[in-house]
């Protein structure tokens, strides 16, 4: 199954950009995903293919139009996949939701630009509001570009080695441990003698301890998220073994 991204957006050259290049660029022209933009004003109106209009209630900018947001959406036809709405007011980005989008068959994105979308297109359409942060971008591009991004390097093939997926951040409510390689030493720091005693249950241990030090100095959000069994603090019982 081919992940499909169609994004809609006033600026379409914007697509695929970065995503062209690298193993994104290689796995799009391999057919691994496939990526099309909706340049919404083909559906703006009159012959200035107006998509945004003054703000009910008064106020700075210019709202996104319901009525031609909506055509350019139902142009797309029925589809299974789901609808999403890049939006700082939306529920934040984590690696869990891009491993479950990245599972399916794909996304249809529409990029916000001005003051945002009108609500009621949102309500109509059941978009899901994504945000990749708390910041406001200029439009929705650039966020859009960041999520496909995370979900297609999790695609069948597109990263060399698989298990690098299931070892770095995030992917077990830790932040990854600090790498290191070759010189031996770099300005006068060694790399971290464990790592090259070849005790490979040694390396991992430390490894373990090292993403765990990080987690909780700076992130104490995803620590205190952690079952409490997981985390080393936890007074264990009598006979327990690590998992
Ligand atoms: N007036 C909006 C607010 O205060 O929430 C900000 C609108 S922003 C200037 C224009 C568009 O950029 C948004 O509609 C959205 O599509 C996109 N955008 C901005 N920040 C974003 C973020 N953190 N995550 C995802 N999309 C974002």
């Amino acid at each position: 199954m081919t992940f499909r991204a169609t994004v809609l957006t006033i600026f379409p050259d914007m697509f695929p950009g970065p995503l062209g290049l690298s193993l994104a660029g290689k796995a799009l022209a391999a057919g691994t995903w496939s990526l099309d933009t909706i340049d919404i004003r083909d559906f703006g109106i009159g012959v200035h293919r107006q998509v945004d209009d003054t703000p009910a209630g008064g106020g700075p900018g210019m709202v996104m139009k319901a009525d031609v947001l909506a055509r350019a959406i139902d142009s797309i036809g029925a589809d299974s996949r789901p609808r999403l709405l890049m939006s700082p007011r939306g529920r934040p980005l984590t690696q869990q939701r891009v491993i479950d989008l990245s599972a399916g068959p794909g996304a249809v994105i529409l990029c916000g630009r001005f003051e945002g979308v009108d609500e009621r297109l949102i309500e109509a359409r059941g978009l899901e509001e994504v945000s990749i942060g708390d910041y406001v971008l200029s439009g929705g591009e650039i966020a859009a570009l960041v999520l496909l991004d995370a979900c297609v390097r999790l695609l069948p093939g597109v990263m060399g080695k698989a298990v690098s997926a299931e070892e770095e951040s995030f992917a077990q409510g830790l932040l990854e441990y600090p790498h290191y390689t070759r010189p031996q030493v770099f300005e006068g720091r060694p790399i971290p003698e464990i790592l090259t005693s070849g005790d490979h249950a040694k390396v991992a241990a430390w490894r373990r301890s090292e993403a765990e030090r990080l987690t909780k100095i700076r992130r104490p959000d995803l620590w205190s998220q952690r079952p409490a069994e997981n985390r080393p603090e936890f007074p264990r019982k009598k006979g327990s073994t690590d998992g």
